[in-house]
């Protein structure tokens, strides 16, 4: 009998690996605006045209890249963050696995301008499901910029499966606001069909949530603050009158990624209790600094869900963080000596 087995060519193995990390629009802005974070830019424009099924452009003011490394950047497993497998557990930046870009080249149309401040010239380079199809220098700003056309467009049966222009810009705005409310220091606009839905100037956590949710969040906000040897905890929740019936204003971060989590989720809502109704969602914006070795962000592509080794401990740090500062805040009617 023959041998059957063979190595899949690149472009197979590219389009099969950007299923996991490419699902919907909303997960190329991620990654683009991860990538421009990483980058140390201070400011970031998103642009966006029929909820991204067309383009989804990220311009940036960060480092930008070399000639050699725009090429590099778009190759599977090529990363300048990490070199070591240990270095995932001292991990300072958002991206690691050098799956995104050569994931989202497999499976789109991609033009990229990008140029080192210490450079003259940058580079444009056009990759299209894998293949490189023009590199040149070029005049550009410094920074990169990187448009992302006609996602699926070689893929038929997931560009049919992509929702409605509503979903998918829900989905967008909410990876958007991921990492505008983790990285406040950093400015942010977003433009959705040559309209400017969020302009957010530099600033702090409170700044930043208010100018992401309006003026009327800076009274509702209650500030949570614990320092302990396993987590340094800041930020706020919602006074309880403004819980709602639905999910949406639950935001956790650990070293300034958005995760999701059911069980701190838990801790929050347990402190919470006899403040709001069974069936309510407390709001909260809570921000944690973990020393890197003691989670593990490397459990799923997409790094939304991450294992911590003292979750317990978390746990009841963040109950009791927030259930001091809602006593806190309900002591402070009965201090009214106004009347
Ligand atoms: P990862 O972020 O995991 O390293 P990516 O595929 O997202 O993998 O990016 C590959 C590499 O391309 C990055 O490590 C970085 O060196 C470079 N890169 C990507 N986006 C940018 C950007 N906006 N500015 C500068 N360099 C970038
Ligand atoms: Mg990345």
């Amino acid at each position: 009998m023959p041998d059957i087995i063979s190595l899949l060519p690149d472009h197979v193995a590219n389009q099969i690996a950007a299923g996991e990390v490419v699902q919907r629009p909303s997960s190329v802005v991620k990654e683009l605006l991860e990538n421009a974070v990483d980058a140390g830019s201070t400011d970031i424009h998103l642009i966006v045209q029929d909820a991204g099924k067309t383009l989804i452009q990220v311009v940036d003011n960060g480092k930008g890249m070399t000639y050699g490394d725009a090429r590099l950047a778009f190759e599977r497993h090529a990363t300048s963050k990490i070199k070591l497998a240990d270095d995932l557990f001292n991990l300072h930046t958002m991206g690691f696995r050098g799956e995104a870009l050569a994931s989202i080249a497999a499976v789109a149309q991609v033009e990229m301008k990008t140029r080192p401040h210490t450079d003259e010239v940058g580079t444009i380079l056009r990759i299209e499901g894998s293949k490189v199809v023009e590199q040149k220098a070029c005049q550009t700003a410094a920074g990169t910029s990187i448009s992302v056309k006609n996602l699926f467009f070689n893929i038929p049966a997931r560009r049919q499966f992509l929702k409605s222009d509503n979903v998918e810009n829900r989905h967008i705005i909410d990876a958007f606001e991921h990492v505008a409310l983790a990285y406040p220091n950093v400015a942010f606009r977003f433009t959705q069909n040559d309209t400017e839905i969020f302009h957010l100037p530099s600033g702090n956590f409170r700044q930043r949530i208010t100018s992401v949710f309006g003026k009327k969040y800076n009274e509702r906000l209650v500030p949570v603050e614990e320092t302990t040897d396993v987590v340094k905890l800041e930020g706020f929740v919602l006074k309880p009158e403004f819980a709602r019936k639905t999910r949406g204003e639950q935001f956790f971060f650990v070293n300034d990624r958005f995760i999701k989590n059911g069980y701190l989720h838990h801790a929050v809502s347990h402190a919470f209790e006899h403040l709001i109704k069974g069936e309510e969602y407390p709001s909260y914006f809570l921000y944690m600094q973990i020393d890197p070795k003691r989670i593990d962000v490397n459990i799923h592509p997409t790094k939304t869900e991450i294992k911590f080794d003292d979750e317990k401990a978390i746990y009841a740090i963040i109950r009791s963080a927030v259930k001091h500062s809602l006593g806190q805040f309900n002591v402070a009617p009965s201090l009214d000596f106004d009347s």
